[in-house]
């Protein structure tokens, strides 16, 4: 057994009522609403935070740009993917009024910004974390940092949670340890590994809101550029997704949120269909106007056909939408005749570009995939494995950019929190109806501990 001094002096007992696998946003909520309710309930339970880096929170205070976008007014289902049947009737019991008032009760104000994004009131991602920390510090709840929990064993008591050859044991445990995405912040898979040895599956996870990759010949002359355009993403010739925003283009590809919200998508068919990104740049222009304002253009015959489209298109954007269009490119725009200036028009509303797949992980905001929900109960208790809770990006929901991750992952931390607590002073019994497991489901472990 582990024993000794956390992180702040604290002497680390053997023994919780619960342990959180993960100081992250879903783990560090979890803690917190397990501790109100551990406290309605005039329990005076132990709780501990487990986690692998050497301060919680780490990720919270990246997101946003540093602003932490933490929920949108307009939470819906349409908003995120994976096994999305799991989310009308959960979203109807945390939706974002819920998120707010969580934080308001910890002493968070916050503000609502364009497209239902909400924010912190200073709109510095450091009160978020602050507040979850000072709740928790306030409910007496123990962090130990620098603890990677390696493997997880169920036993007669409950758990036992190993980080090496030491462990601490729990009667409850909420696995919070997020994705794959963004490793330079603590996530690295773990959590997948630890549930699967529980006898949990875990689907393909695929990199998403990150940028999308074309060929370099293609990127490197518009580094750096930036512009509005609609964005329609084409797999085998088909149109299969359009998102419209500001385009960021970089030295490997395509960024921006429009395009982070195609990312899925990339990742999912890349290597089995031809995908093609095109851009429209001039999305509120129809193909007439646009050729009737280069052949305008086009009467001040000694001005450089690369500079044609330089009144109205981004300055690193408009020679290479020339380029694209023309197999050669003569001197002047004088010398171009009609059918070339329609081209060019043609290329400002479909600027294509091959897709060669997305960025890795290391920058990705976000899992696609995890532990399949209907391994777990309404209470987001382990149908394989009772007293284990998940909650956060480790499951199989993803959500598009706008606060609709950090929705999910706080309202799942809520939601596992409170169940466990319930739990726990309510004896085994779940609280939602239980469901049946699927027998599709079951694994070489759960059978042998039949
Ligand atoms: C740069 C960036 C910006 C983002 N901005 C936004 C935004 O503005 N709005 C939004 O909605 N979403 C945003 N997201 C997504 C959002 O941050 C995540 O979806 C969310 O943080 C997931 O929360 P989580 O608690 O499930 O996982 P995480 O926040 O990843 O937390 C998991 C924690 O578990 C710890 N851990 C992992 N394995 C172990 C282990 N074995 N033992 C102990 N501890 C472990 C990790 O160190 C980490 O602290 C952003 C993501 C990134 C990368």
């Amino acid at each position: 057994m582990f024993s000794g001094y956390g992180k702040g002096g604290l002497f680390i007992q053997n023994r919780y009522d619960l342990a959180v696998v993960g100081g992250g946003a879903a783990g560090l909520t979890a803690a917190v609403a397990a501790a109100e309710e551990y406290i309605k309930r005039h329990k005076h339970a132990r709780i501990v935070v487990l986690e692998a880096n050497s301060r919680v929170g780490k990720k919270i205070l990246a997101t946003g740009n540093g602003r932490c976008n933490l929920t949108n007014s307009g939470i819906d289902p349409i908003h995120y993917h994976g096994d999305t049947s799991f989310l009308p009737d959960f979203l109807s019991h945390y939706p974002p009024e819920k998120i707010i008032s969580f934080f308001q009760s910890i002493g968070l104000v916050c503000r609502e910004q364009d497209e239902g994004r909400v924010y912190p009131y200073n709109l510095q991602a450091s009160a978020v974390l602050d507040v979850l920390r000072r709740q928790l510090e306030h409910f007496q709840v123990e962090t130990i940092c620098d603890f990677p929990v390696t493997r997880l064993k169920k036993t007669a008591q409950g758990f036992e949670l190993f980080r090496e050859t030491e462990s601490v044991t729990a009667a409850k445990v909420i696995v919070a340890t997020g994705g794959m995405a963004y490793p330079q912040l603590g996530a690295n898979g773990s959590g997948y590994q630890i549930l699967k040895e529980l006898g949990h599956n875990c689907t393909k996870l695929i990199p998403s809101l990150v940028q999308v990759t074309t060929e370099p010949r293609r990127a490197k002359p518009l580094k750096g550029a930036r512009s509005p355009a609609r964005a329609s993403l084409y797999a085998d010739g088909k149109l299969i997704a359009e998102s419209s925003g500001e385009v960021q283009f970089t030295e490997r590809g395509l960024s921006g949120i429009c395009i982070f919200e195609l990312s899925r998508m990339v990742g999912e068919r890349y290597g089995r269909q031809k995908l093609e990104l095109s851009l429209d740049l001039m999305p509120e222009y129809p193909l007439e106007r646009i050729v009737e304002f280069l052949k305008q253009r086009s009467e001040i015959e000694e001005l450089p056909a690369l500079e044609l489209c330089s009144g109205f298109l981004n300055k690193l954007v408009a020679p290479e939408v020339v380029k694209a269009a023309l197999p050669h490119v003569p001197k002047t725009v004088g010398e171009l005749d009609e059918h070339q200036l329609e081209e060019v028009a043609r290329t400002v509303k479909r600027f294509r570009f091959p897709v060669t797949g997305t960025l890795d992980w290391k920058d990705a905001q976000v899992t696609a995939g995890g532990i399949p929900l209907d391994e777990v109960d309404s209470n987001l208790q382990s149908r394989c494995c009772p007293g284990l809770y998940l909650a956060g990006e480790i499951l199989n929901i993803d959500g598009d950019c706008g606060g609709f991750n950090l929705h999910w992952a706080w309202s799942t931390g809520l939601a596992a929190g409170r169940s466990a607590a319930k739990a726990e002073s309510e004896g085994e019994k779940g609280l939602g109806k239980p469901k049946k497991s699927s027998p599709r489901r079951e694994t070489g472990n759960q059978k042998r501990r039949k």
